[in-house]
């Protein structure tokens, strides 16, 4: 995914290109391996241009999803995180630290034997999944190892 395929597929579906939309996709892209919510994105965006609000934030959120170009994730914690939409055989997953909120990405195919279980065992054809794993990431173990010394 790159700025010049997301103006097409904005076109291709009949939306403008508006330097708005420009924007907070570009940061998006910056951003990749980030898992950003909405007004996290919105305090990056504002660095390039002050007059983008949070709304606007929001709308083009929902039509970039709209238009499978971002994911919108949901860690239970209380927000919604936004990545942009791989080309990837199989979805990576995610490790969420539940002491800093820090998220960060697997890719192990670890389910091929799990969708091939839910099929024989449930006539069921598994298209997608989300994993996600709970729990303290090294260095938040490290923070609370020194704290006990
Ligand atoms: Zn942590
Ligand atoms: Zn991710």
């Amino acid at each position: 995914m790159d700025l010049e395929k997301f103006k097409s597929i904005l076109q291709k579906n009949g939306y403008k290109i508006t330097k708005q939309r420009e924007v907070i996709f570009e940061t998006l892209l910056e951003n990749a391996s980030e898992h950003l919510s909405p007004e996290e994105l919105h305090l990056i965006v504002n660095k390039k241009d002050k007059d983008i609000g949070i709304a606007t934030v929001y709308r083009a959120l929902q039509l970039f999803e709209e238009l499978n170009l971002v994911y919108k994730l949901n860690f239970d914690d209380n927000r919604y995180r936004y990545e942009l939409t791989r080309d990837e055989e199989h979805q990576h997953h995610h490790l969420i630290c539940t002491q800093c909120n820090k998220v960060e990405e697997v890719s192990y195919d670890l389910t091929s034997n799990i969708e091939e279980s839910i099929k024989n065992n449930y006539g069921f054809e598994v298209t997608n999944y989300v994993l996600k794993f709970f729990g303290i990431c090294s260095q938040c173990q490290e923070k609370n190892r020194r704290k006990e010394i």
